[in-house]
């Protein structure tokens, strides 16, 4: 998406260790007007897949899913990070491994809000390593839902995420592919 990739040009920032700061437009302040094109490209990408939820992960994926989501009018779910080690009867849970906190996160979404009944698009920010995605459709799975498949804003292509989870079927849609990056050279896409 070519409004993406040049907003990620002007504004974004490669930092050392593989990291891309979208902090001006994406997940700090928020650019809302470029949220409703790419809610727009999203609907697009996904017509006729009679989508009726939308599944992100706190906190960074919420804003653009709820964004997304007015083009589908569908609910939104955003898979809770859990603080408890103990977790409650009544949610599917996964673990996820953050790239860029380096820890890990049990997360949880009530069994009341995902079900075998819905088609779900899952929604992200960033697509790398793929452990965030892989929690969601871990969570899709235990639900008996069906997914649909993946809207991504940035994917990283030079990390492994996006060939191996579109390797195991699943549809994955970036809006901007990343083909390498550096503090030297800035970003260059696919
Ligand atoms: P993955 O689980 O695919 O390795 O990484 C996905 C998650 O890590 C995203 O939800 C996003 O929050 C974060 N992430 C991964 N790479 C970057 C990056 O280069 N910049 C920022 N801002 N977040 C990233």
């Amino acid at each position: 998406m070519q409004l993406l990739e040049e907003r990620i040009r002007r504004d974004g920032i490669v930092r050392e260790g593989g990291i891309l700061k979208v902090d001006r437009f994406l997940n700090h302040q928020m650019d809302i007007g470029l949220f409703e094109e790419m809610g727009k490209e999203f609907a697009r990408l996904f017509a006729g897949c009679k989508v009726n939820k939308i599944l992100t992960i706190e906190a960074s994926g919420i804003g653009i899913a709820c964004i997304a989501a007015q083009q589908f009018g569908c609910p939104v779910v955003f898979a809770k990070k859990s603080k408890t080690k103990n977790i409650a009867g009544g949610v599917y849970t996964a673990r996820v491994e953050s790239f860029t906190h380096g820890n890990v996160n049990d997360v949880i979404v009530s069994r009341d809000f995902l079900g075998s009944g819905d088609r779900v698009l899952i929604i992200d920010d960033f697509l790398a390593n793929g452990a965030a995605l892989s929690g969601l459709i871990e969570l899709v799975r235990q639900a008996g839902a069906t997914l649909v498949g993946a809207g991504i804003a940035i994917e990283k292509a030079f990390q492994p995420g996006g060939d191996r989870i579109r390797a195991q079927g699943v549809r994955v849609e970036s809006l901007a592919r990343i083909q390498s990056m550096s503090v030297e050279n800035g970003v260059v896409f696919c």
